[in-house]
Order: structure tokens, then C-alpha cells, then sequence
């Protein structure tokens, strides 16, 4: 097949995330990634600044990684869950038991991110039915993301999460405006409004549902730790259940292992996915309290209603426990560091820049925020014409490389995002 008549196809048949099937954006076809370099089959080579969305943190074509897949394909690709279980499930429910914080002790295997948030907002609601309570609303933050299935689409952003073109279909949850200052200040104030938003819909408040500290795809947005602290307090205070939404933030992106360690909280309920398979397969978790699990399945149906075809992959499992021991015994801190302290040298500068609105940095996460919105063909093409992936949304600019990403190789990510403002010519 000639490249032109698979972008024909594609471009005529296959739905990309948030594309127009009438006036799709443009794609470029990938021949291979090796390291942080995606080479398109036109030959160009580009560095990766998205580690495909959050995924990819040892780079692409990892030798270690390839190896865990081999191995586990010639024990076996998959068994069904139910009735049966394997080694590279339980090593892995093990380990993230271990590094995540100790009150969360039962593992559910999901096979998305927004699966694993499912399954946390179902936990949470048959819990308090099994209390005998009728609580069914969760409270969250404008500007987050947690998904696009539906209940995961309840508590995203109503505006940027599409909730008026779904509002006959979706659950009415609670939103709080985020809290304004970045990670060094917190205002009060902030907290202020969410505890009286908290209290005014406290009899039916199932969960407080949050990304910790950074909110990801709905706004890329840093806030302050003790702003988390506070509400961790107050959940607990009040029985109100906590779920953390750690998918974007976990496995060491924001300069801790989980980004909850900032602020030094226990979640009643913890998802993870995204980077946990190394970006090699699509599996995420959800970790609830034995409280929870053991009130879930003390009333009828007295068991846990979810599960997947493909729960707990093998594949996926094994990949995933190569790619935590790869993170685990490497420097991946002091790599997240020099990542941190690189993109506060070379982006920071970029809010003098007109048109730019702020810019944000925590751990190997850098956001430049301009006042209009880009237009991301426009803006797309000019990336690639200057040796890097970035793929901007809305109003942001934004990367979150590979750790492995050497110095040089970042200077490219963020000396491409500089020009391309200095061009001015990056929106409609
Ligand atoms: C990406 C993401 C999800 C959804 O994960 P999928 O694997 O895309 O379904 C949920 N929550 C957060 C914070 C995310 O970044």
C-alpha cells in the first residue's frame, strides 16, 4: 500500500480522537518510533514532546519492554478473568499496592483510563447504597478531565467536556471553580467556595472526584497542594469519599512518584492508567480501601458489578510490571528534575512574548497558554517542519516528553514552541 492511498482511506474512513469525518485534520503516517524519535514515513524524524499522551515515559521501542511482551506471549496473550487469574495479575496488583499509599489494598484491573474511573464512580455509588444511603452526586473541579464515557463525561468540564450537546443523558455533578494561583500560593479563598459548595450538597455527595494537582486535557491547569490537603481533610471529616485521578499525573510525571505525594493524602479510591504499561498496551487500575471493598460486598448483590472482557491482560500486566521496575531503578527523579528545571529556563521567558498568556511548569510537564486558540493544522505543520511532535489544543501549548529525553533534544521541543510564538501566526 502507497502512502497516498492509506492517508486516502484513513482520511476517508477512520475516525480520529475529535475528528470531523467531512473535514478531518490532517494525520501524518508513522513508519516507526525508536527512543524519544517518531519517524514518519516520509523520512522525517520527529522528538516526541507528548510521550504519546502521557504514555510513552521510557521512550519508544524500549528493549526491556519488548522483552516482558515476548516472554508473556509464549506463556499465554490472554485468559478470561473470571474464574481464573495468572502471575503477571497478581505481581502487579502487588506492586502497586506497594507504592501507592498503604490504606488502598484491592486492586480492579480496567482496560482504559476512563474505564478505571467508571469503575472508581461505581464503587463510590455502591458503597453508600450498601450504607443504606442515598447519595449519588460528586463534586469536582471546573476544568478537569476524567474521560469520554459518560459518567467519566459527568465530571469533566461542562464546557470543554461537551456536556450541553449530552445534557438529556448525563448526570448533574457539582462543579467548583479551580483554584486560581498555580503550585506555590495558595488563596484561601478558593478553598472557601468549595467547602461551601461541599456543605450545600453534603447529604448527597457520594465522592469528591479530583486530578491532584495538575488538571490535565481540561485546561492543563497547576494548583496548590495545600488546596488538595484541605480537601482531603475535609472528606474525611465529613465520611465523603476521595477519588484521586492520578492516570495523567502518576508514575513520577510531576516530580513524585504519584502526584497526591505533594500534598501528602490518602485517597479512599485511586485511578491510574496512562504510563503504567510504559505506553505499550492500554490497562489502567483502580485501588480502593478494604473498607469500601468489604461494605460494597456485605449488601445485595454483595459483589462488585464491573468486568471487562479483557481485565488484567496479561500482556498488558507483564509490560506494565517491566515498565514500573524500569522507573523504579532508574534516576527517574533527578531526570524529572533536569526536565523541570530545562523548561522553567527556556519556557518561562516565553510569557513575554505577545499574544502568550501564561506559562506553567511542574516536574517534566511544560504549558505555554496563549490568548487565542490555535489552529492546530496550522500550528501542527509548522512543528513538524521544525523536527518536533507537539500537538497543541484549544489555547495550549504544551509538552510532557519522554524522562529519557536528553537536553539537547528538549531545547528542539521548547526552541520550536518559541519560534512558532515569535511567528505569530498560529491562530485562525
Ligand atoms: C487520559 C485521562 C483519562 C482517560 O483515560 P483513557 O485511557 O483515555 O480512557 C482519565 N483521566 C485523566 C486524568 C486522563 O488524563
Amino acid at each position: 500500500m502507497n502512502i497516498q492511498s492509506l492517508l486516502q482511506f484513513d482520511q476517508a474512513h477512520i475516525w480520529h480522537p475529535y475528528t470531523s469525518a467531512l473535514n478531518p485534520l490532517p494525520v501524518y503516517p508513522v513508519k516507526r518510533a525508536q527512543g524519544v524519535i517518531i519517524e514518519l514515513e516520509s523520512g522525517e524524524k520527529l522528538i516526541d514532546g507528548m510521550s504519546s499522551w502521557w504514555a510513552a515515559i521510557h521512550g519508544y521501542n524500549h528493549p526491556q519492554l519488548n522483552q516482558a511482551i515476548q516472554e508473556q506471549l509464549k506463556d499465554m496473550a490472554h485468559v478470561m478473568f473470571g474464574g481464573l487469574t495468572h502471575k503477571p495479575a497478581v505481581k502487579l496488583a502487588q506492586k502497586l499496592m506497594e507504592i501507592t499509599p498503604d490504606n488502598l489494598q484491592w486492586v480492579f484491573f480496567a482496560d482504559s483510563g476512563s474505564i478505571s474511573v467508571e469503575v472508581a464512580l461505581k464503587m463510590a455509588l455502591q458503597y453508600w447504597q450498601a450504607k443504606g444511603e442515598q447519595r449519588s452526586k460528586f463534586l469536582t473541579l471546573l476544568k478537569g478531565y476524567h474521560g469520554d464515557t459518560f459518567g467519566a463525561m459527568s465530571v469533566c468540564d461542562p464546557y470543554t467536556g461537551m456536556h450541553s450537546l449530552f445534557s438529556s443523558f448525563l448526570p448533574q455533578n457539582i462543579f467548583c471553580p479551580p483554584p486560581q494561583n498555580g503550585f506555590q500560593d495558595f488563596n484561601p479563598q478558593d478553598f472557601e467556595c468549595f467547602k461551601e459548595l461541599f456543605y450545600q450538597h453534603l447529604k448527597d455527595l457520594a465522592a469528591v472526584i479530583l486530578e491532584p494537582i495538575v488538571q490535565g486535557a481540561g485546561g492543563m491547569r497547576i494548583y496548590s497542594p495545600v488546596f488538595l490537603q484541605k480537601v482531603a481533610k475535609l472528606c474525611q471529616k465529613e465520611g465523603v469519599l476521595l477519588i484521586l485521578d492520578e492516570i495523567a499525573t502518576g508514575f513520577g510525571r510531576t516530580g513524585k512518584l504519584f502526584a497526591l505525594e505533594h500534598a501528602r493524602v490518602k485517597p479512599d479510591i485511586l485511578c491510574v492508567g496512562k504510563a503504567l504499561t510504559g505506553g505499550y498496551l492500554t490497562l489502567a487500575a483502580t485501588l480502593c480501601t478494604s473498607e469500601i471493598a468489604r461494605t460494597i460486598s456485605s449488601a445485595p448483590p454483595y459483589v462488585f458489578m464491573h468486568g471487562p472482557t479483557y481485565m488484567a491482560n496479561p500482556l498488558a500486566c507483564r509490560v506494565a510490571l517491566a515498565s514500573l521496575e524500569l522507573l523504579l531503578t532508574s534516576n527517574w527523579q533527578e531526570k524529572v528534575k533536569n526536565i523541570e528545571e530545562q523548561l522553567s529556563r527556556e519556557l518561562l521567558p516565553c510569557r513575554q512574548i505577545e499574544g502568550v498568556k501564561d506559562v506553567r511548569v511542574l516536574g517534566a510537564i511544560g504549558v505555554v497558554e496563549v490568548s487565542k486558540r490555535v489552529n492546530v493544522a496550522k500550528i501542527q505543520k509548522k512543528f513538524v517542519a521544525k523536527g518536533v511532535w507537539i500537538r497543541p489544543f484549544l489555547n495550549l501549548i504544551y509538552i510532557m516528553p519522554p524522562y529519557i529525553i536528553s537536553s539537547s533534544e528538549l531545547s528542539q521541543l521548547t526552541t520550536a514552541i518559541k519560534e512558532v510564538l515569535l511567528e505569530q501566526d498560529y491562530a485562525d
